[in-house]
């Protein structure tokens, strides 16, 4: 838990396509009369539509903004409101127009309703960031947040590619450090998430069709969201270096900001692991600075800040400057620190987490090529997916891969009809038991399946009622009664019943090559009544073959190789489906922690001591177990 404070901005926000219509009623609803529109110089006749729309509460006009808000230029607009008698300014253009109508209704008091056209975000933030003789100051208040915003996705169908992705990537800063911020809340982050998504997908899109109204909206909306964390929470060392480099060097707003940005996020990476993570995974790819990085390049944005105007003879000036006076930030602020992110900026290096390499490409182009039915496109098509991304994530090594490649040749290599070390390999890692749940025990109403195990045989020999299966091998005697019915409790003569199971020592028959023939295995016909019956042995728990490969597998990873006591059983009668299931004896070793993950506590069941005269089939002398159960399968 952590303890936050958060207050949500009193601003009214106007969201869509020609908002610019509301302008008028949006003044009117805030009762001002006498508007002063601040129109940015370079949107044309933007500014004649917005005076348009107000009529006759528009009463004068000035298209002067200049970036960083300069207090000289904000001097010459206040006298023009002043001399007009202005009781609210409407702002349409980006951060610049924003700033001076927030300088204007910080002195005067004044209403503001601002028409954002670029992606600063300044329209739902408290703070003003002013230049006067070199130096830049920010202050914040209540009395500086605008009143109205009006987002009209129009308005910024025409931004020129080069400001939309600077002015995004401005946006998306706010959103980055709103992960970080010392005051993070889960308001903040849940927009900053859902801001760094829309931006970066639209930034994908957008060099191929700018004018598009669906990825504008994205871009607004980001905006939109990661302004308000700006305006919610602190900033990091990525908004101080921006706020020097623009204050101080004069170097543009936004380009700055897309520059500095991954580096900025690269330096406090380590400290801030978590952020780091979930940006990534905003943005689709791990390495966050290196995505951001890689985005400017594919849009053609600046890279450097050697492009934007800064002399070399600078950079150590600019990190002095930034660590003059601390401010919260992951981590920590050094001179020499800095020093290096801004080199590394100037120089417009590609920063980067050092994980593994961006292969999309490469998986994308192995889907591609695997055509046939659908069901194989798709399973074929997501397990070289997830293949892929087993071999990146774990960013794995030759050495590994070929360890491997061999382990599963040798699993293979054992192979043959009677052993099969890939099922074993497939139960010992529970996929058996998933595609057994998967397939089977989907009803109640049916007993529960459990996995074939690797020692089915096929063609089990037909045998009697009432046959000892044991053939004499020694062990418990143990009678066993079952019957089969359906899921109406109806019995099912006829059904067909095998069973097998292992010896006193753990071993399946075909495992004993000594062994004559099939034992302790068969196949029974239900008698009228759906029962089948026979003598057996009772089972004892018994390691899974452990001198192949999946015992290599057991040994290396710390886990023994038993199965709990078990009998096996698959059932089939006409009409229903067929059945594979186990019986486990209660009271056995290895029911918490079978080898092969096939307990199912609906088959523990009792395997009690005999009483009374034994069924016909063998001779007992002392104990012997008799085992009674129903076993319900369901129709087809
Ligand atoms: P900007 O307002 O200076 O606009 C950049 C350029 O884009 C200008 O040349 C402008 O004429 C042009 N332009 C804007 N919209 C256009 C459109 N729709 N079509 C064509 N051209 C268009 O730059 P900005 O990046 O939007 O804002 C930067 C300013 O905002 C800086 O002063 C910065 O400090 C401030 N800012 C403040 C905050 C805050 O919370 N206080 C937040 C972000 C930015």
């Amino acid at each position: 838990m952590s303890d936050f404070r958060y207050s949500t901005g009193p601003t009214r926000v106007v969201f869509g396509s020609h908002t610019l219509a509301d302008v008028r009623p949006e003044v009117e609803r805030l009762g001002r009369t006498r508007v002063l529109v601040l129109a940015d110089p370079g949107l044309g006749t933007v500014g004649d539509r917005v005076r348009e729309a107000l009529g006759a509460l528009a009463v004068g006009r000035f298209d002067g903004a200049v970036m960083h808000t300069p207090v000289a230029v904000t001097e010459q607009a206040l006298a023009l409101l002043r001399e007009v008698g202005a009781d609210c300014v409407v702002a349409v253009g980006g951060g610049s127009t924003t700033g001076l109508a927030k300088a204007l209704a910080v002195r005067t008091g004044v209403d503001q309703v601002i028409l954002p056209t670029t992606y600063a975000g300044s329209e739902v933030t408290p703070v003003l960031g002013e230049t006067d003789g070199g130096t830049k100051t920010t202050r914040s208040s209540p009395d500086i947040l605008p009143e109205t915003v009006i987002y009209d996705v129009e308005l910024s169908r025409g931004l020129p590619l080069g400001i939309t992705v600077t002015s995004a990537v401005n946006a998306m800063a706010h959103a980055v450090e709103a992960l970080y911020a010392p005051d993070t809340n889960l308001v903040t982050d849940r927009l900053a998430l859902e801001a760094i998504e829309r931006i970066a997908r639209a930034l994908r899109r957008v060099k191929a069709d700018p004018a598009d109204a669906d990825i504008r909206a994205d871009l607004l909306t980001g905006a939109w969201l990661a302004g308000t964390c700006l305006g919610s929470v602190g900033m990091g060392l990525h908004h101080k270096l921006c706020h020097t480099l623009g204050g101080t060097y004069g170097l543009p707003h936004s380009p700055t900001h897309a520059v500095v940005l991954p580096h900025a996020l690269a330096y406090n990476a380590p400290y801030a692991k978590e952020a780091v993570r979930r940006i990534g995974e905003a943005l689709g790819n791990p390495d966050a600075p290196a995505a951001i990085h890689d985005l400017l390049v594919e849009t053609g944005a600046p890279t450097s800040l050697r492009e934007l105007g800064l002399a070399e003879a600078d950079l150590a000036q600019a990190a002095e400057l930034a660590t003059a006076k601390p401010y919260p930030n992951p981590a920590p602020l050094t001179q020499e620190g800095l020093a290096g992110l801004l080199r590394a900026a100037w120089a417009g290096e590609r920063p980067s987490l050092g994980g593994p390499p961006r292969l999309d490409w490469l998986t994308d182009q192995v889907v591609s090529t695997i055509a046939g039915p659908p069901r194989l496109r798709h399973l074929l098509g997501d397990l070289v997916r997830r293949l892929h991304g087993f071999a990146i994530d774990n960013d794995l090594t030759q050495a590994e891969w070929q360890a491997g490649i061999e382990f599963l040749t040798r699993t293979g290599q054992l192979c043959d009809d009677k052993r099969q070390e890939f099922v074993l390999l497939s139960d010992s890692l529970g996929v058996s038991s998933v595609v057994d749940a998967l397939t089977n025990s989907r009803t109640p109403e049916t007993t529960p399946s459990a996995v074939l195990g690797p020692f089915y045989v096929e063609g089990p020999p037909e045998l009697e009622h009432g046959t000892d299966v044991a053939d004499g091998l020694p062990g418990v005697p143990l009678h066993v009664e079952v019957t089969i019915t359906s899921t109406d409790g109806s019995p099912l003569p006829g059904a067909v019943v095998d069973i097998w199971q292992s010896n006193e020592d753990g071993f399946y028959d075909v495992q004993l090559p000594d062994l004559e023939g099939p034992v302790l295995r068969g196949r029974f016909r239900a008698d009228d009544g759906g029962r089948v019956r026979f003598w057996s042995i009772l089972p004892s728990e018994y390691p899974i073959p452990a001198d192949g490969t999946v015992g290599d597998m057991l040994a290396a990873t710390g886990r023994h190789p038993y199965r709990a006591p078990h009998l096996h059983f698959m059932l089939a009668a006409e009409g229903h489906q067929r059945l594979i299931t186990q019986l486990f004896v209660a009271g056995g070793k290895y029911l918490d922690s079978d080898a092969v993950f096939g307990v199912k506590q609906d088959l523990v069941v009792d395997f009690p001591a005999g009483t009374g005269t034994p069924p016909p089939g063998r001779r007992v002398t002392g104990e012997w177990r008799d085992l009674r159960f129903t076993f319900r399968i369901a129709p087809a």
